[in-house]
């Protein structure tokens, strides 16, 4: 339990360092931020795939396609159903940004999303500690990016500085939270987790296909693309290496 919390608050840190980096108005190359959101992309794409929908599908039989578009469906509506106007990476349409309420239903839609990447490392942790540490590097991969997105959307709607630092803390708090409600749903019962490891894998499905790809694409270097590839290859290589290590 304590190396799965370990996990989260490195996760948290990330998100914390990408928020920190925008209010300390740190020059941060906009060719690093995309070729991490590429990476993690790919990543996550083939981690859902190869392993997340299949383990669901073993633990649950089928039922699992259900909590599988659950868990897709309900990030949809926490980010893009009742929020306005929220993407990843840093937020440079400032026009429509300008209102409060638009940055509080973005940071209320990355609130939802950042438990949902703690609520997922501990799912995956407590089922299979090697599938949980490749949900751990698909999240760790996209947190800087993330933090960067929360800080950025905090300052175009002209919040003071500490505001958009304390919104990239709370969202690293909302990773915690994700971690520690499997532990609570560990408690209740076994197949709770089992449903828990099924919800997030619709939940990193939209992360990757829908809060990830639409972000590359709209990139105009043509290498941002192919990074996607790298990030599939990257998990190829990472889960053989596990299976070496960790048997
Ligand atoms: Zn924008
Ligand atoms: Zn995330």
């Amino acid at each position: 339990m304590l190396t799965i919390i370990l996990f989260g608050l490195i996760a948290a840190t990330a998100e914390v360092i990408g928020g920190t980096l925008i209010v300390l108005r740190k020059e941060w190359p906009r060719k690093v931020q995309e070729y991490l959101i590429a990476l993690s992309a790919g990543f996550i794409l083939a981690l859902v795939v190869f392993e997340l929908i299949p383990e669901s599908l073993a633990l649950l039989g089928e039922v699992a396609s259900l909590y599988i578009i659950i868990g897709f469906g309900l990030i949809h509506f926490f980010e893009h159903t009742i929020v306005g106007h929220l993407h990843f990476g840093e937020e440079t349409h400032h026009e429509v940004m300008v209102s409060k309420v638009a940055s509080f239903s973005a940071f209320t839609g990355l609130f939802i999303h950042a438990f949902f990447d703690g609520f997922s490392i501990s799912a995956g942790m407590n089922f299979d500690f090697s599938i949980g540490l490749l949900i751990f590097i698909a999240v760790l991969l996209h947190k800087i990016p993330e933090g960067l997105t929360v800080a950025s959307v905090m300052l175009s709607a002209n919040h003071p500085r500490k505001t958009a630092f304390f919104a990239s803390l709370a969202i690293g708090v909302a990773t915690m939270l994700g971690i520690l409600l499997v532990f609570l749903l560990a408690s209740v019962d076994q197949k709770a987790v089992g449903i828990a490891f099924a919800l997030s894998a619709g939940a990193a499905m939209y992360v990757g296909a829908s809060d990830l790809i639409p972000e590359i694409n709209r990139s105009t270097n043509r290498i941002t693309p192919l990074i996607v590839f790298g990030g599939m290859l990257l998990f190829y290589i990472s889960k053989q290496l596990m299976e070496s290590i960790l048997g």
